[in-house]
């Protein structure tokens, strides 16, 4: 039996939330951006490097005035929003010479049994073999018996994220599922997982 995190499950997930900013459906896609009042006297708006929307607007300027530019301006904006995406892309998926993507193996193989080894600590868990590989559909798994596999893609990622999926995986050795009650250790050890998971479902794919 094993229980992985696996990256098919996180594809199409980037949904709203109740923190979300105010969403403006546009071509049966949510677009939500975020509006900037200031001293200026006309609506402008901006797609950023990351793909947010800015739509900044005089200081009195009604929230449905801003909501029905951004609809006039919703081709360029899409159009722009994929130009970044694609941008973005090519920056993270930039190749590694196999020299460079040895080292970063030879770094995974010593950081990860380090953080296993503080989670587990703190978690009060044990655990069999480290295992770091190339996978193509998972960022981590957890056997029966303990043993873990960790995805060498990860070492390039925010520790923060390496983190969780250490996390993630050791919490396995106590709920071998997914229920509420796995979460409630992972939150116990990282109480901003959610943010973290997120993170992982959004841009893992781009590594
Ligand atoms: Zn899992």
């Amino acid at each position: 039996m094993s229980a992985g995190l696996s990256q098919r499950t996180a594809a199409g997930t980037a949904g709203a939330d109740a923190a979300a900013p105010p969403m403006n459906r546009i071509d049966g896609k949510a677009l939500s951006y975020r509006l900037v009042r200031s001293n200026r006297k006309s609506i402008a708006v901006q797609v950023c490097r990351d793909g947010s929307v800015v739509v900044r607007v005089p200081l009195g300027c009604p929230e449905e005035k801003a909501a029905e530019f951004v609809e006039q301006k919703r081709d360029w904006i899409l159009r722009n929003i994929g130009k970044m995406q694609a941008a973005e892309q090519k920056r993270c998926q930039q190749e590694l010479t196999p020299v460079q993507k040895n080292e970063k193996l030879l770094e995974a193989r010593r950081v990860f049994p380090q953080r296993v080894e503080f989670y587990a600590k703190k978690m009060g868990v044990t655990y069999g073999r480290i295992t770091i590989r190339e996978q193509k559909s998972r960022w981590g798994s957890c056997s029966g018996k303990g043993n873990l596999n960790f995805n060498w893609k990860l070492i390039r990622m925010p520790g923060r994220i390496l983190d969780y999926v250490v996390v993630h995986e050791l919490a396995h050795r106590k709920e071998m599922n997914h229920s509420p009650a796995f979460y409630r250790i992972v939150a116990s050890v990282l109480p901003d997982y959610r943010e973290r998971e997120r993170w992982l479902k959004e841009h893992g794919g781009e590594y």
